[in-house]
């Protein structure tokens, strides 16, 4: 059967370890990092049309979560990504992409680059073009460092600038409590303050045999003794913000709490997705221009609807 049109999932990732290992001449940072697949998404859908990459953006209203500086044009990740395959496959047609927005946008969830991997994806489907994923990751890494990652899904091991992906067991029922406080921040200047504290106090790398032990344990608990990201060192201080959230999410039964990637994004562990949700609303009523979402993690990224 002709498949013309796809309904797919983008979801949106969290960091469990983020370190820092060393400062490239390119101005890229090497990196170590466990990443991890969540159950917040976006919408992608994909419609074969003879030619062009057409995109509409889309998004309902509610706490503000930064859908505004969504680029509706050709600066769209997605945008980007469709228009890379479809040239390097020298595909015969073009595509229509509804994009229905809903993680938290600059928010250290990789929202933009898991939309770049689903469209990745769905065209090799859409089109028979029979990528593996080894080649889709080799493109999409042009678009940005996390989209290997979210090409993959499931639990990882990144290094290099993201690009070295390693797949790591799958952690049994662990459940996020995240929260995205109305907070800019510059990933640039975080990555500056950074370097600038790798120049005075550099802090001691994370160890990575303790993480992997923690990791193949699988539960909140042993997951929670290997939280770590180098990058809250610097981002916290500049956003108090940031400190109060956390501590306000561990008050609410949280097994631990952590900035996801460069921020301003926090999300708490749990065991128990109702748990999760219970706390969200309570924090919810408390801090209405934060935005909140309990979701499992997840592993089924290659789900079609
Ligand atoms: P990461 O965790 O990978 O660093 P992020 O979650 O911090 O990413 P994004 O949500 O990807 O950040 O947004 C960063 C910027 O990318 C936005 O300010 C926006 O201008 C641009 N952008 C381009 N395409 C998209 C997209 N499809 N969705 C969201 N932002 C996009």
């Amino acid at each position: 059967m002709m498949i013309n049109e796809l309904k797919l999932k983008a979801f949106a990732k969290i960091n469990l370890v983020l370190d820092i290992t060393g400062r490239r001449e390119d101005g890229y940072h090497d990196l170590c990092s466990v990443m991890q697949e969540i159950g917040l998404y976006d919408t992608v859908v994909l419609r074969k049309v003879p030619s062009g990459v057409h995109l509409k953006v889309e998004f309902d209203d509610g706490v503000e979560r930064g859908f505004s500086l969504v680029p509706d044009d050709t600066n769209n990740l997605a945008y980007r990504a469709a228009e890379l395959l479809l040239a390097d496959a020298k595909a015969e047609g073009g595509v229509e992409i509804v994009l229905h927005k809903n993680i938290p946008v600059a928010a250290g969830l990789a929202g933009g680059s898991t939309d770049a991997a689903t469209v990745l994806r769905g065209l090799n489907v859409l089109y028979d073009l029979y990528y593996d994923s080894r080649r889709l990751c080799e493109l999409g890494v042009k678009l940005g460092a996390d989209v290997p990652f979210c090409i993959m899904g499931g639990t990882a091991l990144a290094e290099g600038i993201g690009e070295k992906l390693q797949a790591m067991p799958i952690p049994g029922s662990v459940c996020v409590l995240l929260a995205k406080p109305p907070v800019a921040v510059s990933t640039k200047e975080v990555y500056q303050a950074y370097d600038r504290l790798l120049e005075t106090d550099p802090p001691k790398p994370a160890d990575m045999e303790q993480v992997r032990a923690a990791i193949g344990k699988g539960d909140a608990e042993a997951i929670t003794s290997c939280l770590y990201n180098a990058l809250a060192l610097v981002t916290e201080p500049l956003h108090p913000e940031i400190v109060h959230l956390r501590e306000e999410i561990m008050k609410e039964g949280a097994k631990g709490a952590l900035m996801s990637g460069s921020g301003p994004s926090v999300f708490g562990l749990y065991e128990d997705l109702q748990e999760a949700k219970a706390a969200a609303g309570r924090l919810q009523e408390r801090f209405p221009n934060t935005f909140f979402a309990a979701v499992p993690f997840c592993y089924n990224h290659k789900e079609l609807d």
